[in-house]
């Protein structure tokens, strides 16, 4: 049984890299019918922030993506927030001191500063390793009596006892073994001052104690495995398998995806708002569009099937078209994505389901909204695009597209127009066959009737279907928009 698990640390919003993190996760557990975990890692009190654990129980909650144990469901591996696990972990760190593979440090903040600023003077870096262990304080030194004294009166740390020369062999499904010399590693600290455990120690403990077969997550993370790793070994358990997903690239393909290049190209980088910053519900996307495109950065689909909806990705979902180069994002494709799941919707889902675009336009041509809706649903890309779209069962246009009034000004416009004034005064039911058979008798194009008639009605030679746009909004409304671009 495969045991999956999401290991946000709740330090501000979930951002569309955790998104997808989370979803390779899920997918990962449903495809092979094992289990989807949420965990909270919130051991760094200093970095915790009000609110972000109930935004990405939300976040997740919006986009579908249920946990089959979490913290707000709780079953046998639980707590899932590791704030509530400290008594576990201080368990594992004293039998990782008896086993001598961890130990006590007690050097102050200011001597590792000094001893920092030495080492970056002279070789250029600092790390607390085997090489220079023995000139700290620590219990690898100091006596056995001092050590007891040390830790019952003192502040410590405990830190991973790297032994060295040897080789920390590990693999990554997506990029293979690595190999690294221990001797290039630090003794990290995996209990802090505080009592709390760190990260790497925390992440190892619980992955163990959770029993996770799979850890799927950010690139970001690969250069902690060699010490996960070395962690695993101290224990002597199994290591899981390991995956490390490709960065999301900004769309220049030069960097890390930031909030502040979603500011400067006006897209978000949060599924929901998150302070003053909208996020993708708001915008306009739909659950299982932005689900749709987050898999697209670093699973590449095949061509022709790259529309699929949460149940297809979760039978579809292929670990081996999984990439490692970093994945750009690409907001236009994003919102391709989204206009091509909308036009998947019907009219009355839309309304009903993101009823809170819809708020203003309850009444519009007398309870129309559903038929309107049916007819531009195909030209939206986000929701919020409704408001420009709607403008046109609303009110008259107000101007008139430069380009489009060039190309029709080359008909005769006022006798075009009236002949379309009598056709709509008389029988707007058969219009179009009307417009077809007087285009045949005065022996000229029924386009050149359909392009004056749409841009009186629309503004523009662009927009929804005619015909039927017209049948909306009405004989008066259709007059009125005629007499007046012939009139301008
Ligand atoms: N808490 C880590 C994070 O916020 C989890 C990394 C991991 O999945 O091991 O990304």
């Amino acid at each position: 049984m495969e045991r999956v698990r999401f290991a946000p640390s709740p330090t501000g919003p979930l951002h569309i890299g955790g998104l997808r993190t989370a979803l390779f996760n899920y997918l990962y557990a449903r495809k092979n019918k094992g289990v989807f975990i949420l965990r909270v890692e919130d051991t760094d009190q200093n970095r915790k922030v009000e609110g972000s654990e109930q935004y990405i129980l939300d976040a997740l909650k919006w986009c579908n993506i249920e946990a089959d144990e979490s913290p707000v469901c709780d079953a046998a591996h639980g707590p899932y927030r590791q704030s509530e696990r400290k008594a576990i972990y201080q368990k594992y760190i004293r039998l990782l001191i008896e086993k001598g593979k961890a130990y006590y440090a007690f050097d102050s903040a200011e001597e590792l500063n000094t001893a920092r600023k030495k080492a970056e003077k002279e070789s250029g870096g600092f790390k607390y390793n085997v090489h220079n262990r023995s000139q700290f304080k620590n219990s690898l030194v100091l006596k056995e009596d001092i050590v007891n004294e040390k830790v019952e009166t003192e502040n410590y740390v405990v830190r991973l006892k790297v032994e060295p020369d040897e080789t920390v062999v590990t693999h990554d499904m997506v990029r293979g073994t690595v190999r690294v010399n221990t001797n290039e590693l630090e003794d990290k600290i995996l209990m802090k001052r505080d009592g709390m455990p760190t990260y790497h120690f925390a992440n190892v403990v619980d992955d163990y104690l959770m029993e996770i077969t799979t850890v799927i997550r950010g690139e970001e993370w690969l250069p902690s495995l060699p010490i996960h790793q070395l962690l695993y070994d101290a224990f002597e358990w199994d290591s899981p398998k390991f995956m490390h997903l490709p960065l999301i690239l900004n769309p220049s393909g030069k960097g890390k995806l930031s909030k502040r290049d979603g500011d400067k190209n006006g897209f978000p980088v949060f599924p929901l708002a998150w302070d003053r910053n909208i996020g993708y519900r708001e915008k306009g996307f739909l659950p299982e569009a932005l689900l749709n495109y987050i898999a697209q950065l670093g699973w590449s689909m095949e061509e022709g099937e790259e529309i699929q909806l949460l149940n297809d990705m979760e039978l579809s979902f292929d670990v081996n078209r999984l990439q490692k180069g970093g994945a750009r994002f690409d907001f236009e494709k994003a919102k391709w994505v989204n206009k091509e799941h909308l036009a998947m919707l019907s009219a009355e889902v839309i309304i009903h389901d993101y009823a809170e675009f819809f708020t203003d336009y309850a009444n519009v041509l007398d309870h129309q909204l559903i038929n309107c809706v049916g007819l531009i649903k195909n030209r939206l890309e986000v929701l919020t695009d409704i408001h420009k779209e709607m403008k046109v069962f609303i009110e008259d246009p107000k101007t008139y597209d430069e380009k489009s009034m060039k190309r029709i000004s080359k008909f005769n416009i006022k006798g075009i127009g009236a002949y379309l004034i009598s056709m709509v005064e008389e029988d707007l039911e058969n219009l179009k066959e009307n417009i077809s058979s007087k285009a045949n008798e005065l022996d000229l194009k029924m386009g050149n009737f359909l392009q004056v008639l749409r841009v009186a009605v629309v503004g523009s030679l662009s927009g929804p279907d005619l015909i039927p746009l017209i049948k909306l909004v009405g004989k008066d409304v259709t007059l009125r928009r005629l007499k007046r671009l012939m009139n301008s």
